[in-house]
């Protein structure tokens, strides 16, 4: 298949009130896998993002004044039209991010899900009744919109990340502006817009404006934005923190992690190495859930090392686009440097290379060190490449002391023949999700997602976070006639 070069409506554009050229210019969509260039997109800067901002403020009212079910509608046909564009939604996640076919399609379903939730989330119950101390006072509390939402999401799972937000806060009443990553807008940003289009949604109440610092900046700033979501690095997260906390405004932080699995003595070696090694390498490491420590008893530590290098060596690195392959490109330079590096200095510092370690391009071998003590970098720093650092331990408090031992707390798993045993672990794991007897990367569309510490300031995606997340609580009181006061 090769979808990709027709010529779009959005090709050099942003989708602002229709389909326009940015003022910002435009920026070349490139395929990591080749380094081909497959088309231009619009490159919004803060005058485009001005521009976004007041159109969306003029389009909210009306649409948070629709009919609850006209919105469920429109996401619903939204959600029929992604479904009815899979492969050419997939075919540019596989070409400009270089996702594998089965995470591209995973995405897709995933995307899918969400936009059915977020149509779904209008037949529950929004607010609630209270009892009053007033007699003959009736007190209801209920959700409002907040107005004009900022969207900044990532490159790596660029349409769910995207619509996890969008959906949510559109169908609860609020106009949206995303801002995609350059480096996924097609995926992430101009193909949702399109689907959105199509689907009906009015003019004015998404804007999809790829940028980046500076187009995100902006957002963050804008005073009628009132609300950010952002999901991307625990650096640019805080910064962003820091500006919406000056301008009191809502902020929804989705951050970084480094997260741990741990493998007690009594666990299942093989399938406790399997899980390592779909959480290490699976999008080849770039995911906020990626399992970046692996916790492993001394008594077991060996066994699973080799089992997690013999699966590590067995995967296949290529183009996804071309070939059958596991794992595909990184997505730049920079990361694949930055990666190298960690893996360079941990080796340096004593750590054992098991496998991989090299590279051709942007293609970066699964990775395996074992010897990884807590003050290497493969232990410190989030990876977000193909490397699983093994760590030992000898106690059950010795592994919580290890997995508490970063600022995350993302996700994190435990493996254990018991169950008990790996319920009291998790009440001490410091992380917003634990998984036992699995990995680190989950994602289900009704359960709430969300980290602790520095992986986030406490907000939750999915099932009823969503209504609360996009919402602002109203209290209104209503007596049946006035009440007279002392004075
Ligand atoms: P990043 O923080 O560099 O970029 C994320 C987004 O922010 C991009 O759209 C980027 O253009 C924008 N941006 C950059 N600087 C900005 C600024 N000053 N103001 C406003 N916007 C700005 O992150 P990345 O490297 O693209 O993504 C990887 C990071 O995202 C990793 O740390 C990963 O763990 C994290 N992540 C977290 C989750 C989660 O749900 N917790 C999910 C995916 C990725």
């Amino acid at each position: 298949m090769n979808i990709v070069k027709q010529n779009e409506e959005w090709d050099n554009r942003i989708f602002s009130d229709g389909w326009r050229p940015a003022i910002g210019g435009s920026s070349p969509v490139v395929e990591p896998s080749t380094g081909e260039t497959l088309g231009n997109v619009g490159l919004g800067n803060a005058q485009d993002v001005e521009r976004a901002a007041q159109s969306a403020v003029r389009a909210q009212s009306a649409w948070a004044s629709t009919p609850f079910d006209q919105r469920a509608a429109v996401l619903r046909e939204a959600a029929r039209l992604l479904k009815e564009r899979g492969s050419e939604i997939n075919e540019w996640n596989i070409r400009e991010c270089g996702s594998t076919q089965a995470k591209a399609q995973w995405e897709l379903h995933a995307t899918y899900e969400q936009l059915l939730a977020a149509a779904a989330m209008l037949m529950q119950p929004d607010g609630a009744f209270y009892p009053s101390v007033m007699p003959g006072r009736m007190n209801l509390c209920r959700h409002v919109p907040i107005g004009v939402v900022g969207v900044i999401a990532p490159w790596n799972f660029p349409l769910l990340l995207a619509i996890r937000s969008v959906a949510p806060a559109l169908a609860v009443g609020n106009a949206v502006v995303l801002k995609p990553d350059p480096q996924s807008a097609v995926a992430g940003g101009l193909l949702l817009a399109k689907v959105f289009e199509d689907a009906g949604l009015p003019a004015g109440v998404l804007h999809v404006v790829p940028g980046g610092a500076e187009a995100g900046d902006a957002l963050v700033r804008h005073p009628l934005v009132g609300m950010i979501s952002f999901t991307g690095s625990t650096a640019v997260g805080r910064s962003i923190g820091r500006i919406c906390g000056e301008m009191l405004k809502k902020v929804a932080l989705e951050l970084g992690g480094n997260n741990a699995l741990i493998v007690l003595d009594d666990a299942d070696i093989e399938a406790a190495s399997s899980s390592g090694a779909w959480g290490s390498f699976l999008h080849q490491g770039q995911i906020c859930m990626q399992t970046g420590r692996h916790l492993v008893h001394r008594s077991v530590v060996e066994q699973y090392a080799a089992r997690l290098a013999a699966r590590a060596k067995t995967l296949r690195v290529g183009n996804p686009h071309t070939e059958q392959v596991d794992l595909g490109p990184l997505i730049n330079h920079k990361q694949r440097n930055r990666i190298d590096d960690i893996v360079r200095r941990s080796v340096a510092a004593g750590a054992t290379l098991r496998a991989g370690g090299e590279y051709a391009n942007l293609f970066y071998q699964p990775t395996v060190l074992s010897g990884v003590t807590p003050d290497m970098p493969a232990f410190q720093d989030e990876i977000f490449g193909p490397v699983a650092p093994i760590t030992v331990f000898d106690t059950d408090d010795e592994a919580v002391d290890l997995a508490n031992g970063s600022p995350f707390g993302l996700a994190a798993a435990v493996h254990t023949r018991s169950l008990a045993r790996g319920l009291a672990l998790s009440s001490r794991i410091k992380s917003g999700m634990v998984h036992i007897n699995d990995q680190t990367v989950n994602n289900e569309f009704h359960v709430p997602f969300g980290g602790m510490g520095a992986s986030g300031n406490g907000s939750r995606f999915g099932g009823a976070a969503n209504f609360h997340e996009f919402t602002q609580t109203q209290w209104i009181s209503a007596l049946h006639a006035p009440i007279t006061y002392p004075f």
